[in-house]
């Protein structure tokens, strides 16, 4: 099954409006990690990255400052550095998090070229932000984790995370041990996943490349991060809370464990929309397996459908169904009108007409934008090629 086009490179996101910078965050501390606690909604205990993330958004004192500079800037001669580092810290969060902390001095002013836009670092990545509250957590005495981060950033086999929009890469992933295969719906950009290692080191080598000398394939990072993505908090959770129960009880990480949380939290919901979705359970039609649905929108377009003893909804099979890669089909407000319109006629071959039409127009652009991806050109009839590629998509998911 062809992978579908990306659906377009999303605006930079701008951190909501929060609180004003605070003088300091001596008021915020993680608590001990406490495997029994179960404070949140999750039967899982919730790792300091969660609760500080909750505690954020329930208004309480998260403790790290709104950063003025989280989009790039040029001109600006007061940044600050750690010693022989690339990284950009800007004096709003130098001040409200380091300055009356123990390590104020790590810290030295760096000029650099002011014709060059540079962000903060510490106000626009989250690893920085964990590695200071894992930092916290563990009472460590230095900032090495900070380092680990820069050293990742400025690891040369690591291009930068490419945020919501899908690329072609070769994408590392989890290795499930119960079904002894990569988690080909938990793909992550190599910069993140040796972020994670780096911060939390007992689960070094836990990313595995995808699959053996591997084509690119056209996939989003899943530890991409944008301000209010509840999915980058529960995922990273999931790898904290798995860290933190293996060092309390010494013992090694469970995988299995993670890899299983991992999915859950991966897969059927939300909608992955024409994103592919590897080794998950679908809703298959009898009369037309090029038919598949997740279970959100198989839950929200045709269980109603069904209730009502339909035909055509009857059709699809009892059970959902492994599939080794599959996309979904009915997502789309054209689709479902689609769908509607076949249930009210009971026509199952025009909704078979529509469905097989759409997997074909599916495969041409899919083959179009891979044949861009491949020649990675990135100049402005490419760019336009895309576009052009993508609103053609549009019309037709
Ligand atoms: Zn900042
Ligand atoms: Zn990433
Ligand atoms: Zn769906």
């Amino acid at each position: 099954m062809p992978e579908p086009p990306q659906v377009k490179a999303a605006a930079v996101e701008q951190p909501s409006p929060a609180a004003p910078p605070r003088e300091t965050c001596d008021s915020w501390k993680p608590a001990p990690f406490d495997p029994k606690s179960s404070r949140f909604y999750s039967e899982r205990p919730a790792g300091s990255y969660r609760r500080f993330s909750e505690g954020n958004e329930a208004g309480g004192c998260g403790g790290l400052p709104e950063c003025p500079r989280t989009e790039p800037v040029t001109g600006m001669t007061d940044w600050l550095t750690l010693p022989r580092t690339g990284f950009n810290i800007c004096p709003t969060c130098y001040q409200a998090v380091f300055a009356k902390s123990e390590f104020r001095n790590h810290f030295q002013p760096i000029l650099r070229p002011t014709n060059e836009a540079i962000a903060c670092d510490f106000g626009s990545s989250p690893w920085y932000r964990i590695a200071w509250l894992l930092t916290l957590k563990h009472e460590r005495r230095d900032l090495r984790l900070l380092h680990h981060v820069t050293n990742v950033a400025a690891s040369p086999r690591g291009e930068p995370c490419p945020g919501n929009r899908k690329v072609a890469r070769n994408w590392l992933t989890v290795n499930d041990p119960y079904t002894k295969r990569p988690m080909t719906e938990f793909t992550v950009c190599y910069q993140c996943a040796m972020t994670v290692e780096a911060l939390l080191p007992n689960l070094a080598g836990l990313f595995v490349q995808l699959g053996p000398g591997s084509q690119p394939t056209r996939q989003v990072c899943a530890l991409h991060f944008t301000p209010k993505r509840r999915q980058f908090v529960q995922f990273f959770d999931a790898l904290e809370t798995t860290s933190d129960t293996a060092y309390t009880a010494g013992q090694a990480p469970d995988i299995a464990g993670l890899a299983q949380e991992l999915r859950r939290l991966s897969v059927g919901y939300p909608c992955r929309e024409d994103s592919p979705v590897h080794g998950g359970l679908w809703h298959v039609m009898q009369s037309l397996p090029e038919l598949t649905v997740c279970g959100a929108c198989f839950d929200e377009v045709v269980r109603p459908r069904l209730d009502e003893g339909n035909s055509v909804a009857q059709n699809f099979f009892m059970s959902t169904q492994r599939l080794p890669v599959a996309t979904c089909q009915l997502y789309s407000a054209r689709m479902r009108d689609i769908f509607q319109r076949a249930c009210r006629r009971r026509d199952r071959d025009y909704l078979e007409a529509k469905v097989l039409e759409r997997r074909t127009i599916e495969t041409d652009i899919y083959d179009e934008l891979l044949k861009l991806d491949r020649a990675a050109r990135n100049d402005a009839r490419s760019e336009k090629l895309v576009e052009r590629l993508v609103s053609e998509w549009k019309r037709w998911e």
